[in-house]
């Protein structure tokens, strides 16, 4: 047994989790708990081998699907549970061991990430009674972008909004953009140096990563600011929504829903938020297709050259998430606006790369030019590997002090 770490991500209606081993690999048990608390609420587990089961659980609650989880671990125990939360504010500039008075700092920046924060919280409360005996640690998604200086997490509105009411850019994905740098200094001949990484999933960030630290990145005070993303607009004029209010009427709830869920590639494309569907109706021709993906692409790399700002040098590109890691077009595309930084790409290299698998595609006979790279992430594995650092450099420290 290699001292397994079970990593928790608990949404509002959804528990993913994840039994991750070291060093992490393809997690021995993994699976989501979805639709909690409706009468079609089920657990998909993904077990060693790829074996697949689907456990009816009709109206479970998040603390009754925890249950159902641990039941399933078997012999298999964990030494430490991991939780990814998505707001630590300024209070949490790494990952945290969970006690009372965390719990209760956390629940302060609830007002920061009301979306999400109350899910994390629901699921840190149902698993320390569980698995009262077990040390657990927050991860947060903000921690990585606690480098960021001023200049950069600053909105240029009046002081006292940042004093007195946090308002400010904090940036998220960190646990991605985080393994992903990591994974850049061992792979890259390079090293850390200067790194864009964007991370494209159905939420999409990008950030500037100067020797490890996080210098700059897309996503705002929420996780609605920057790219173009599968339902979210991403930045728009801010003098947009006094537009919707005054002149169509639309409430408060009702533009953050069109700009959260109705926006993105599903709003430009009119069809779908899903990017494989869209690059088949592209193909086919479809208009709106064709457009999501254009604008999905100059946007990405419109904010890739303003990231470089924040680095003395561009060593290299980095592409991540499941459209980062997947498709050759969209990395193709984005790079076809990015000549003024100097990238080269290997067209045949990119497509020629199996979906899902890390590899350089940039022109290697192009000396000096940025790398490129796919990297997939790994954020359970980076959880995981956080929480098993600060539990045993705790339990150490235990130790020397028993010394003493
Ligand atoms: P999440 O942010 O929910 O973790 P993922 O990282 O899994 O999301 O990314 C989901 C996105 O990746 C979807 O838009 C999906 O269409 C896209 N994707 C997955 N595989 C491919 C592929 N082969 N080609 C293009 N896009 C893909």
């Amino acid at each position: 047994m290699k001292a397994p770490i079970l990593v928790i991500n608990c949404g509002s209606s959804s528990i993913k989790f994840a039994l991750v081993d070291q060093p992490p690999g393809a997690p021995r048990i993994s699976g989501i708990a979805e639709r909690l608390g409706s009468h079609d609420a089920c657990l998909k587990l993904e077990e060693e081998h790829g074996n697949r089961r689907d456990i009816s659980l009709p109206r479970a609650t998040h603390a009754l699907a925890l249950k159902t989880i641990l039941d399933h671990l078997g012999d298999q125990r964990p030494v430490g549970i991991g939780h990814r939360v998505v707001h630590g504010g300024e209070r949490f500039t790494c990952a945290t061991l969970l006690d009372d008075t965390v719990v209760r700092t956390i629940r302060q920046t609830v007002s920061l990430a009301p979306l999400h924060n109350p899910a994390n919280l629901d699921g840190i409360t149902a698993t320390r009674r569980l698995f009262e005996h077990l040390p657990q640690v927050a991860v947060f998604d903000t921690a990585f972008h606690q480098t960021l200086p001023a200049h950069a997490y600053r909105y240029a509105i009046p002081e006292d909004l940042y004093q007195r009411h946090g308002i400010r850019r904090y940036g998220f994905h960190g646990s991605s953009h985080a393994y992903v740098s990591e994974r850049l200094a061992e792979v890259s001949e390079r090293g850390h140096g200067g790194w864009l990484i964007a991370h494209l999933g159905n939420g999409c960030s990008a950030t500037a990563v100067w020797e490890g630290e996080s210098q700059d990145t897309s996503m705002g005070m929420t996780p609605l600011e920057g790219l173009v993303m599968g339902t979210r607009s991403g930045d728009v004029d801010p003098g947009l929504h006094l537009h919707l209010a005054r002149q169509l009427g639309m409430s408060l709830e009702s533009i953050d829903l069109l700009l959260n869920q109705k926006s993105g590639l599903l709003g430009v494309s009119g069809l779908t938020n899903d990017m494989r569907e869209l690059e088949q109706a592209a193909g086919a021709g479809h208009p709106g297709a064709t457009l999501a993906i254009e604008v999905f692409c100059y946007r990405l790399a419109k904010t890739l050259a303003g990231l470089a700002c924040a680095l003395p040098r561009v060593d290299g590109i980095a592409f991540t998430g499941g459209i980062g890691e997947n498709s050759s077009l969209i990395r193709a595309r984005t790079l076809g606006h990015l000549k003024a930084l100097g990238v080269h790409l290997d067209s045949a290299a990119n497509s020629a790369l199996a979906r899902g698998s890390e590899g350089a595609i940039h022109d290697a006979s192009e000396s000096g030019s940025p790398e490129i790279r796919v990297i997939p992430t790994d954020e359970e594995g980076y959880i995981a590997s956080q929480t098993r650092a600060l539990i045993t450099r705790l339990a150490l420290a235990d130790r020397s002090e028993e010394a003493v």
